[in-house]
């Protein structure tokens, strides 16, 4: 870890000093501590103090997991907003899509050969699905890959599942755990912010819907991930509260594995006359999770979202983890935009891009345990 003099000889915002010195002495940071973190010019000094809390954690360790994506269907409900994914009921965004269980079954074998740890399942909230469909298609990666990382269906899915099998969420937990179900992926949380909820997603999870649904996964025993959507109309101080809410729920739970800020790309939603995130933007909302998610192991820079080059940069500001090798990911990117859904990685690419950034690469699976072939 780099020393204190070191770390303090970078600022060039005096104001960062204090801050500086609670993170070096190991501290926990507050919110006019975040509030800072964001409003400060000394953006290279903010990545300084999160490398360092990152290399007090990780050392220069980067994890990065062989997965794939399974996005079953596009037909959705919410009218988010800030969605290009989603096609809705009753017109309008990308052609409609619903994949049959064996449609599945043929994308996982189609990458049969690859030594694949991770499978990824998320899509839209369809009202007509049954709840067999979501244990058919548990069961059917299951059949594929007895040995895999299922992460599949987030908080707003497991609400749409629980209404659909008629019971509480913590049974329907109970059988999805049963069919195969190891994790459950981040997303829905957006900004944990009845404002922003309001205006952008009102059909969706309330925030305090979203943290109870996330209590009851840990008491299921599963492990979650953790994600903010940032870079539309939130505010800063939304930002910071957003991770403090994490913060306080994972002192109860411990159950978060993974954080990872998510860059807003306006491009074919109904906020498409926002600019969208800049790559310093992505670099700060990196750098100030890592520093006040002290309790949250691991900061993910996703490269799909950040772009590969900063992705390397994020590296340096506080995050340890690449994330995937990713086969078909359709969600930032829908089909027909950016062309090709195959937005892939090859291991061997990644581990380049991360020795080129000075860090030690890593392969893990699903739980951050590291893969030796
Ligand atoms: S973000 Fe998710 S829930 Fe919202 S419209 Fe898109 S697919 Fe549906």
């Amino acid at each position: 870890m780099p020393q204190a003099d070191d770390i303090l000889s970078v600022l060039t915002d005096p104001a960062l000093q204090p801050v500086a010195e609670r993170v070096v002495r190991g501290e926990r940071l507050t919110r006019p501590d975040g509030l800072l973190l964001y409003a400060t010019d000394d953006l290279t000094g903010v990545g300084a103090l999160a490398n360092a809390a990152r290399e007090r954690m990780h050392g220069r360790r980067t994890w990065y997991v062989r997965n794939q994506h399974i996005n079953y269907t596009n037909v959705c409900n919410k009218q988010c907003r800030f969605c290009s994914f989603a096609a809705n009921i009753g017109g309008g965004g990308p052609q409609p899509y619903t994949m049959a269980v064996d449609e599945i079954r043929d994308a996982l074998l189609r990458y049969g050969d690859a030594p694949i740890t991770e499978v990824h399942i998320v899509g839209g909230i369809h009202p007509h699905l049954p709840y067999s469909y979501y244990l058919d298609v548990i069961r059917a990666v299951r059949a594929v890959r007895p040995d895999v990382h299922i992460k599949a269906f987030t908080a707003v899915e497991l609400d749409q599942i629980a209404h659909v099998a008629g019971k509480p969420l913590a049974d329907a937990l109970m059988d999805l755990k049963d069919a195969g179900l190891s994790s459950v992926p981040g997303g829905g949380a957006e900004i944990l912010s009845d404002r922003v909820h309001a205006l952008l997603h009102p059909c969706k999870l309330t925030p305090d819907q979203w943290l109870e649904i996330a209590r009851t996964v840990a008491q299921a025993g599963l492990p979650q991930y953790a994600t903010m959507l940032y870079g539309h109309i939130e505010t800063i101080e939304e930002r910071v509260d957003h991770l403090l809410r994490l913060r306080e729920l994972q002192d109860e739970t411990g159950h978060l594995l993974a954080f990872t800020p998510l860059s807003f790309h306006p491009d074919g939603t109904r906020l498409s006359h926002l600019p969208g995130p800049t790559a310093l933007d992505d670099l700060r909302a990196v750098a100030v999770a890592r520093l006040m998610l002290d309790n949250v192991p691991h900061i993910k820079t996703f490269w799909i979202m950040n772009t590969t080059p900063v992705s390397q940069i994020a590296l340096w500001y506080g995050a340890d983890d690449l994330d995937g090798t990713v086969e078909e990911y359709r969600i930032t990117f829908a089909e027909g935009r950016r062309g090709d859904v195959r937005q892939a990685m090859s291991a061997e690419a990644m581990v380049n891009l991360i020795e080129d950034a000075r860090s030690v690469p890593i392969e893990r699976d699903g739980l951050y345990r590291e893969v030796r072939r």
